[in-house]
């Protein structure tokens, strides 16, 4: 897996202040996507086990709420990165946001996703779709994109959203 960014500190992807991840390689390629360079998977450095340490490290801070995922497509990364999220929850509890431009129903049908899903508290979904841009929305480009209670929602058998 190839990553764009790692931020110490982001208020813009998540409640409080959240260490972020941006993953590489994406392809629902959204009209106007936020992140163009980073659909390529190629683009960025490899994640290895110093870029692990490292997040391990910020979320350590009193400060720091959370972790956040993003891309790229978190969900086309799957594979690493539910190795990536098993090594650092094995260090520390804080809750996980996810981001992605498939749907909670598309990333259940498939197994790998499913388990990365399963780690995680939080999922925006869907893709960014332009004709639904809003800015006034929190922490989502479009107004399709839902902000998921993940725990909830296998609970209930249904998509549970967060009130935010
Ligand atoms: S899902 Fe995100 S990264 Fe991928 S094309 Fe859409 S906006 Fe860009």
């Amino acid at each position: 897996m190839r990553y764009g960014q790692i931020r110490k500190y982001d208020v813009a992807n998540g409640p409080g202040i959240r260490s972020t991840i941006f993953v590489t390689g994406c392809t629902h390629n959204c009209k106007n996507c936020f992140n163009k360079e980073y659909q390529d998977f190629d683009y960025g450095d490899v994640w290895t086990s110093k870029e692990t340490k490292e997040v391990i490290d910020y979320l350590k801070l009193n400060e720091v709420n959370g972790l956040t995922v993003l891309g790229g497509e978190p969900f086309q990364n799957e594979k690493d990165l539910y190795k990536i999220i098993k090594e650092i929850q094995k260090e520390i509890s804080k809750d996980i946001w996810i981001f992605s431009g498939y749907t909670f129903d598309q990333i259940i049908e498939d197994e790998n996703k499913k388990k990365l899903l399963e780690l995680c508290d939080v999922l925006v979904d869907g893709p960014f779709i332009e004709d639904l841009k809003n800015l006034k929305l929190k922490f989502r480009g479009s107004s399709n994109q839902r902000i998921i209670d993940i725990k909830k929602s296998f609970k209930e058998n249904q998509v549970i959203e967060l009130d935010i």
